[in-house]
């Protein structure tokens, strides 16, 4: 990768960065209101309740982009920008345009996801359960005879 289009996509990554950091701060602020709201009213409350979980949740996804964000940019100064993390191999310019933290290849990508959520059929999920608790199993089918 020449450094024409390394400065370019540090400079995307510098901007979402700061995007990101307003964001942040905006949601903190929104949630220091709402946290400063007393109502005696328990109804109010929980709303406030779900509204901080929600912005909290907002927020995870927001730190989790600049961490990666964070890491993409140390990679341009050490020069491995660009190179699966997993494999090594040279990530794909066009998945790089489409995810700019891209750290795996496809491949790799592909298969983590495949790692981290198999595409078990449900039944085994099943077994797996009456394994843990075999009472599951007991006295099913007899219910049924009664019926
Ligand atoms: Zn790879």
């Amino acid at each position: 990768m020449d450094q024409q289009t390394l400065q370019q996509i540090k400079d995307r990554l510098q901007e979402r960065k700061t995007e990101l950091l307003r964001l942040i701060k905006e949601q903190q602020e929104e949630m220091g209101a709402i946290q400063s709201t007393r109502s005696p009213d328990w109804l109010d409350l929980t709303t406030a309740t779900e509204n901080i979980h929600l912005l909290m949740t907002l927020g995870d996804n927001e730190r989790r982009e600049l961490d990666d964000i964070e890491i993409a940019l140390g990679k341009i100064d050490d020069g491995s920008y660009g190179e699966c993390e997993a494999c090594g191999r040279r990530i794909r310019p066009a998945r790089l345009e489409a995810l700019i933290t891209a750290r795996l290849c496809k491949k790799c990508k592909d298969e983590e996801e495949a790692t981290l959520r198999p595409n078990a059929p449900s039944y085994s999920i099943g077994w797996r359960a009456i394994e843990q608790d075999p009472t599951l199993l007991a006295g099913a089918g007899e219910e049924e005879e009664k019926e």
